[in-house]
């Protein structure tokens, strides 16, 4: 299915190309002859060294760094567009894979927007010398991830997890869930109510915990049904002791974290967009080979409905998310309701999108070594990343209907 080049910019046209190469040489080749890979126990194993290297020689690894850093700063105007773009030829390749790297460049606009010059200073030359570097962003918890969401702003919604100065520290108490590269960040930044008597929106301060500091325990790698490569974890803070000036935001660390999670949404929405580009072109090839009844199957019309409905849904989900990816990077009134909507839609358009590709595939489409099962696999995780898809229209119905039907779900102040 060929995807027009309307309205790209000169930058934009670079970043797909370079990243389409980048999957078709070492991304695609890697996942068809070791399918196997994804699924060893030991998470270490998994994803080759060689992918990230070759990630950070096309320096999509350090997105979003700025370049006095030594990073790689896209086109302010048009950041979040072209973030989409690039996340969604990984994707293509594998999601797991590109839920790595956009850990990294949605937790880098976060620190180069909120982390002091000093943090700045320090962390990154870090990320930007070592390619196997990640970044991750820990938010939710055992209990009440979507309460952080929609937001529930009261008291007894409040984060478990804790953190109290002493001196010169920052103590922190807790656990932290389902975290997108949580087994294998380098850095991780970190939610803690540090204001137990006020809603989350006013008692949450952010910090900055390095992996290696004592008190933080990986306490395991999750595994999971698809994009099982970003090797999420699940981690422990035992008296956790951060030095006083690893505070990032004090307080109201919730409040600014649109900067992170609005960007997030689309590039949830790209990855997926990705992954139904994969089942499309996959399946329209092996319905122009393969032979039923006499003839290729794409000469079945039913079958050729299908390629159609697959296309459409695509189509759609792109449309959608040029919308929403350009109001984000306009700070548009609608960018909030726009994010959203695009996050859910494309999350069940995909899944629709895979399940043909499945069906079509006949008994080939169950099998593991074949890999278009882990298209479906896949596109099954994007429903429930960056909250679910009820609370996502819960969010769309905030924004639309502030005053109304948008109260229900508690006070936002
Ligand atoms: C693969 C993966 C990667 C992730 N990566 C990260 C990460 O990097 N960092 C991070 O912090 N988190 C991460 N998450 C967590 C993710 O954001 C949460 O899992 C998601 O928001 C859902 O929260 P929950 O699992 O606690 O479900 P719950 O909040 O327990 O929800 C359970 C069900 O109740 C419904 N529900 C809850 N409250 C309401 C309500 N008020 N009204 C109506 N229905 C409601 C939900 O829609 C859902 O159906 C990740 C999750 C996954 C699966």
């Amino acid at each position: 299915m060929s995807v027009s080049d309307r309205g790209l910019s000169e930058e934009q046209r670079l970043m797909r190309d370079s990243c389409r190469a980048f999957v078709d040489d070492f991304v695609t080749p890697f996942i068809r002859k070791e399918w196997q890979r994804e699924w060893l126990m030991d998470p270490d194993a998994r994803l080759p060294a060689s992918i990230l290297e070759a990630a950070d020689r096309i320096g999509i690894r350090t997105l979003g760094v700025p370049e006095e850093f030594g990073g790689f700063q896209l086109d302010p105007a048009s950041e979040v567009q072209t973030f989409a773009i690039i996340a969604e030829e990984i994707a293509r390749g594998d999601s797991g894979l590109a839920d790595k790297l956009v850990q990294n460049w949605k937790v880098s606009v976060l620190l180069r927007n909120v982390a002091p010059r000093h943090l700045q200073e320090r962390w990154f030359p870090r990320l930007v010398g070592d390619p196997a570097f990640l970044l991750a962003h820990c938010l939710t918890e055992p209990r009440g991830a979507s309460d952080r969401w929609l937001p529930y702003n009261v008291p007894e919604a409040a984060m478990h997890t804790r953190a109290v100065q002493a001196g010169d520290e920052w103590v922190i108490n807790g656990r932290k869930q389902f975290i997108s590269n949580g087994y294998d960040a380098g850095l991780f930044v970190v939610y803690a109510n540090t204001n137990p008597k006020v809603g989350m929106l006013q008692g949450t301060s952010s910090f900055l915990v390095p992996r290696g500091t004592p008190g933080l325990t990986v306490a395991r790698c999750n595994e999971t049904i698809g994009c099982r490569f970003m090797n999420n974890g699940e981690l422990a803070f035992e008296d956790c002791r951060v030095p006083k000036d690893h505070l990032l935001v004090a307080n109201d660390a919730l409040a600014k974290a649109g900067i992170y999670f609005r960007p997030g949404k689309i590039i949830q929405a790209a990855k997926n967009l990705g992954v139904g580009m994969a089942a499309h072109e996959r399946t329209a090839d092996y319905v122009q080979h393969y032979v039923q009844g006499g003839r290729i199957l794409i000469k079945h019309q039913a079958v050729a409905l299908r390629l159609a409905d697959m296309a459409t849904r695509l189509a759609a989900v792109r449309a959608l998310l040029r919308e929403a990816s350009r109001a984000v990077d306009e700070r548009g009134p609608d960018a909030d309701a726009l994010c959203n909507m695009v996050k859910v839609f494309a999350s069940e358009e995909i899944m629709k999108v895979a399940q043909h590709a499945v069906e079509l595939h006949g008994g080939n489409g169950a099998m593991l070594d074949f890999g278009i099962e882990k298209l479906l696999r896949d596109a099954s995780i994007f429903l429930h990343m960056d909250a679910t898809a009820d609370i996502s229209r819960l969010k769309i119905v905030k924004a639309l209907f502030p005053h109304t039907a948008g109260a229900y779900a508690g006070a936002e102040d």
